[in-house]
């Protein structure tokens, strides 16, 4: 295990852009409004290796929303460069953004997301529906096993648990094998145990499938289950944890804090 606390600075991001799933450059975000102007992110650069699985944390108000938003094209930067599966998405228009975000980019909410109306089966071929293909039942059918929900492809969300329903949102975010899946607060409405159930089986997809994932999360027992966390404070990178213990993740959080 290397262990690197929050005060050892950044991850070093060596390479050219293209040798990541995405690599964010100098990115900056102010947000301007009434109440003044406020410097989310101050200056970021990183490289999410393909078959990454990285978790940001940090206190609130440092920016990891922010982050994850202008990563996932959600949102554009103020300033600096974001490249996705070799693209800069800083410099797509609208609509190519949306085509690109379809094909390489997966995403799994707090709040699942799923459409009520729609069977679990249907709401994970959703995407590839959306990216105008017909979506092939083989296809929606392994994305489903992988998660393993086979049984429970027929049934509506409002008929599946909060932990089977993430499950779904998962297959969801996979069935396009995206370059990156984006999570933000994955578990955090649910129990313990079934949130547990739910990291074990993104580590596993990202373990075998050599998926790159950035999920953003408070919860160091989350976190402990990343290949590594970036620390973020004041909309900077302050610092990095590879395979850290959830109780070696949150002494660093308290370090943070403090
Ligand atoms: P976190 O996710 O770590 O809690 P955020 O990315 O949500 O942090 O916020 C970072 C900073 O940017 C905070 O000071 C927050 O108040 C500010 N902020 C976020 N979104 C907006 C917005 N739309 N308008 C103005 N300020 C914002």
């Amino acid at each position: 295990m290397t262990l690197t606390t929050a005060l050892n600075g950044p991850l070093p991001t060596p390479g050219p852009a293209a040798a990541y799933a995405v690599h964010v450059d100098a990115v900056t975000k102010t947000y301007t409004s009434a109440s003044g102007r406020v410097e989310a992110l101050r200056g970021i650069t990183h490289g999410f290796a393909p078959g990454s699985f990285t978790a940001i944390m940090g206190p609130s108000g440092s920016g990891k929303s922010t982050f994850l938003q202008c990563a996932a094209g959600l949102d554009r930067p103020t300033s600096g460069r974001v490249v996705v599966g070799g693209h800069d998405i800083t410099a797509m228009k609208p609509a190519a953004l949306t085509r690109l975000r379809r094909a390489q980019m997966g995403f799994v909410f707090q709040s699942y997301n799923l459409l009520g109306a729609l069977t679990a089966h249907d709401n994970v071929a959703l995407p590839i529906r959306l990216a105008g293909r017909r979506p092939p039942r083989a296809r929606v059918l392994a994305a489903l096993a992988e998660v393993g929900l086979t049984d429970q492809a027929r049934r509506r969300p409002a008929e599946l648990s909060g932990g089977q329903q993430q499950r779904v949102a998962i297959a969801r975010a996979l069935v396009t094998r995206p370059a990156v899946v984006f999570a933000d607060e994955p578990t955090g409405a649910l129990d313990r145990a079934t949130s547990r159930a739910v990291l074990d089986l993104v580590r596993r997809v990202t373990d075998e499938h050599h998926q790159t994932v950035v999920m953003v999360t408070h919860d160091p027992m989350a976190a402990s289950y990343a290949h590594q966390v970036l620390f973020l404070a004041d909309g900077l990178v302050v610092g990095h944890l590879r395979q850290g213990s959830a109780a070696q993740i949150a002494q660093a959080m308290n370090d943070l804090e403090a």
